[in-house]
């Protein structure tokens, strides 16, 4: 099956819009001239969306600016009103929001977000027809444990309880393990293939080959430009969710550049 990779920065709580802004221009004008076999998306703070959009899709944007997609990091389980702090998806259709991160490592264990929580949120960003890049991955502990796939099966199965086979056309899952997150430790690129293979696996058990073969996995955990190369050559890798590495336009295009060799020029 034929995947095209998907590569998306998570900016986390990083650049307002005056660094948006300084961050596109730079990104935008390195990637003139290249025409990767992949999408390119960038989930910046709540704050930035504005920003963010308007330099991407007003007519004085380049012609690059079309190659790039927008995440959220977030949206509300709710569809308005009394959620002091909540975004909603409507609200992020507005600024030509596509995608929507869900279920990250952090949202799970710094505000609590539980499988059920994160299972609403699926739903309600399906609602809006946003594309969830939905987040799951085991911690040091569970792995050594013993415990990974056990901890996968909940969260795949939780997280994804009443979607569709249409919506997980729509979806992309970005496998993180916790203990990679931010660590500068990486996933070998067997335990990554090993992992995604799992939970292709368990997405085949849920909605059939065919969604399973389809569905694109993200490999997420201090990706750069030095191991990009190895882990997107694994045959169940489908590109990269990145944090750190993708605050700076350079190593966000290197990532890319050699993580979609040699199906680039
Ligand atoms: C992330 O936040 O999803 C992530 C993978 O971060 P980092 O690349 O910094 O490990």
């Amino acid at each position: 099956m034929n995947r095209k990779p998907i590569f998306a920065a998570n900016w986390k709580m990083n650049k307002g819009a005056s660094e948006t802004e300084d961050f596109i221009k730079s990104f935008l004008s390195k990637l003139q001239g290249h025409d990767f076999p992949c999408e390119i998306v960038i989930a910046p703070p709540f704050i930035s969306l504005p920003k963010l959009a308007d330099l991407l899709h007003t007519a004085t944007a380049g012609q690059n600016a079309h190659a790039i997609q927008i995440a959220a990091q977030n949206c509300s389980q709710y569809d308005a009103g009394a959620y002091t702090g909540e975004v909603s998806v409507v609200m992020l259709r507005e600024f030509f929001v596509h995608f929507v991160i869900l279920g990250h490592s952090e949202r799970r264990a710094i505000f609590g977000e539980t499988d059920a929580i994160i299972n609403a949120k699926m739903k309600k960003a399906r609602e809006a027809n946003l594309k969830p890049i939905f987040c799951i991955g085991e911690t040091l502990a569970e792995r050594e444990g013993g415990n990974l796939e056990r901890v996968l099966r909940t969260q795949v199965t939780e997280g994804l309880k009443g979607l569709t086979e249409k919506d997980m056309a729509e979806s992309v899952i970005a496998y993180e393990p916790v203990w990679a997150i931010g660590t500068g430790v990486t996933a070998t690129s067997q335990q990554a293939q090993d992992a995604h293979a799992f939970v292709r696996s368990l997405v085949a058990d849920l909605y059939g080959a065919e969604t399973a073969a389809r569905i694109r996995i993200q490999y997420g955990g201090s990706v750069k430009p030095n191991n990009a190369a190895e882990l997107m050559a694994c045959p169940d890798i489908d590109g990269a969710l990145i944090g750190g590495a993708a605050l700076e336009p350079q190593s966000f295009l290197e990532i890319i550049r050699n993580g979609t060799i040699p199906a680039a020029e």
